[in-house]
């Protein structure tokens, strides 16, 4: 009886495995009828910010495979809010420097766009994570640089898991809502850090003062990063991107990813190095991030999306 018990046991769960890739499949297909060209609006958000040579980027059917393959390995839920909020899903040339995009808000209330650089669509984590980090320093003649090695996923999976994760956040109020666990002590208004992430080596950085940081100081911000509970600079920026880059490297760990920031001499002898995924105030943020993502209704504003 036991092995037939076993038996039916493993049956239910591969066909309960085979509906929830249907269903991954079909909610993929249905986020690809918003993927497209920008619209006007979107066009005209970029322009007024200054960016004149943004051009609608014409996607092959190759990178819509891979656009499809990484809106399926969304979280459920991220799929689900991004089914019923996004209006597009577009992708850019000519973006200057090395900028990513952005999530803005749609054509009506409650409803976004996401805009990406169509290059990042063929571009490592790593290469992406580096040329990103680079520009918060600035170099001298020793010669030392910050190379960010991420494993696990590539660039267009991350700054999906990034970006539909602001979506997220702005329909679950998860960084707006008064003594959430993502806020609490950590953050005193979105763009305000809380005693005492106030303070330090964490408040010279280019996300801080909009300058970049001589690179001889890099060691000691890394160094108070380990102690902190951001899984990057980056998420010092404000209490949205710290969300935002959160749950993206969560996913990123659950997919046995790694995350590994270097300091080398000019011989690309490694100096130090440091791995955010392991740091103790980010691993118990992680545990607070798994229990949102199968319980979003415990916020009040997504009492919609019980799982
Ligand atoms: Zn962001």
């Amino acid at each position: 009886m036991l092995w037939l018990q076993g038996l039916i046991l493993s049956a239910a769960l591969t066909s309960l495995a085979i509906a929830q890739d249907a269903q991954q499949d079909q909610q993929a297909t249905r986020l690809m009828e918003k993927v497209g060209a920008p619209s006007q609006f979107v066009m005209n958000t970029f322009k007024s910010s200054g960016m004149l040579g943004v051009k609608p980027h014409t996607l092959t059917g190759e990178e819509r495979q891979k656009i499809k393959a990484a809106l399926a390995a969304l979280p459920p839920l991220d799929r689900r809010v991004l089914l019923d909020r996004l209006d597009d899903l577009s992708f850019i040339d000519g973006i200057p420097g090395e900028g990513t995009g952005l999530t803005s808000p749609g054509a009506h209330h409650g409803h976004y766009n996401i805009t990406l650089r169509a290059s990042i669509i063929d571009e490592s984590l790593s290469t992406f994570l580096t040329t990103k980090e680079r520009r918060d320093f600035t170099s001298d003649d020793s010669g030392i640089t910050v190379t960010v090695k991420g494993q696990g996923t590539d660039a267009l999976h991350y700054v999906l898991l990034h970006e539909s994760t602001h979506v997220v956040d702005q329909t679950c109020r998860v960084t707006f809502t008064a003594h959430s666990k993502f806020v609490e002590g950590i953050w005193k208004e979105a763009h305000t850090l809380d005693a005492p992430w106030n303070t330090g080596p964490l408040n010279e950085t280019f996300f801080r003062t909009h300058k970049p940081l001589e690179i001889q100081k890099a060691s000691a911000v890394y160094g108070a990063l380990s102690n902190s509970p951001f899984v990057s600079l980056y998420a010092t920026s404000a209490s949205a991107e710290d969300f935002a880059e959160l749950v993206a490297w969560d996913e990123v760990r659950h997919m046995n990813g790694h995350l590994v920031i270097e300091l080398t001499d000019r011989h690309g002898a490694v100096l130090k190095q440091w791995q955010p995924l392991t740091f103790p105030g980010v691993v118990k943020r992680f545990e607070y991030v798994d229990e949102f993502l199968a319980n979003p209704a415990s916020f009040k504003a997504c009492a919609a999306y019980k799982t």
